[in-house]
């Protein structure tokens, strides 16, 4: 059948060890998942439930490299974060299962324009634009399972020019990846080639035109971006 317009294009990850590609569905992200960080938010870390965000999936930018500074901001944030990407998909996926739905994990940078971010807290307006925008999701490649093993702890850190900004590790998550699957399952049918972005540790900053970043997981390698 014609398409009136051109059919758009199922963004890919490309896999460690592997010629084959990981197809992107959905973009799932947890908020204020380390303690650490929702104090820097000025946030009380207790343990409330986990709260999630959405980025549309054409904004992957598969291993990284240049990122263009985004219109309508004066203050972009990188935020490192584990990406957990899904082989398998379900609604009310019991914790005690949900690791058996991990395809692998990748190294993700959550780009946020936290000026806009504020201003819609302050206005109780939605998210859309602060985290949803273009580019704004780059990812390295994806670890399968069967080469990494589960990933429950391990180093995450991220550096702009070299100057070491984050460093916690993955242990620190308020509610761990089964339990964030978990939830998540409660509320939409998770499906294979889903990504969800599990949260940033402390460290969040700004980062401008020139800046090099790069970021990295224990055992899932690294990323790194150039802001230009
Ligand atoms: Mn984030």
């Amino acid at each position: 059948m014609d398409s009136v317009v051109p059919v758009p294009v199922v963004p890919t990850i490309p896999i460690h060890g592997s010629e084959a590609v990981f197809p992107v569905r959905r973009i799932y992200c947890v908020g204020r998942n380390y303690a650490d960080h929702a104090r820097e938010m000025g946030m009380d870390p207790s343990r409330e439930p986990p709260f999630f965000f959405g980025k549309p999936h054409d904004v992957v930018v598969p291993g990284g490299g240049a990122i263009a500074y985004p219109p309508a901001t004066a203050n972009l944030h990188y935020e490192a974060e584990l990406v957990v990407a899904l082989s398998k998909g379900g609604r009310d996926i019991p914790v005690a299962e949900a690791s058996g739905h991990i395809f692998g994990y990748a190294v993700g940078i959550d780009l946020t324009r936290r000026d806009l971010q504020a201003r819609a807290k302050d206005k109780g307006q939605p998210w859309d634009t602060a985290k949803g925008f273009d580019q704004s999701a780059p990812i390295s490649p994806i670890t399968p399972v069967s080469l990494c093993g589960l990933r429950e702890a391990g180093a995450i850190w991220l550096s702009v020019n070299g100057v070491e900004k984050q460093r916690g590790d993955l242990a620190q998550m308020t509610w761990n990846v089964p339990e964030v699957i978990a939830h998540i399952s409660g509320f939409v049918a998770l499906a294979p080639g889903d990504l969800i972005f599990t949260g940033t540790p402390a460290g969040v900053g700004p980062i401008v035109q020139g800046d090099r970043v790069r970021c990295g997981i224990d055992g899932l390698g690294e990323l790194e971006i150039l802001v230009v």
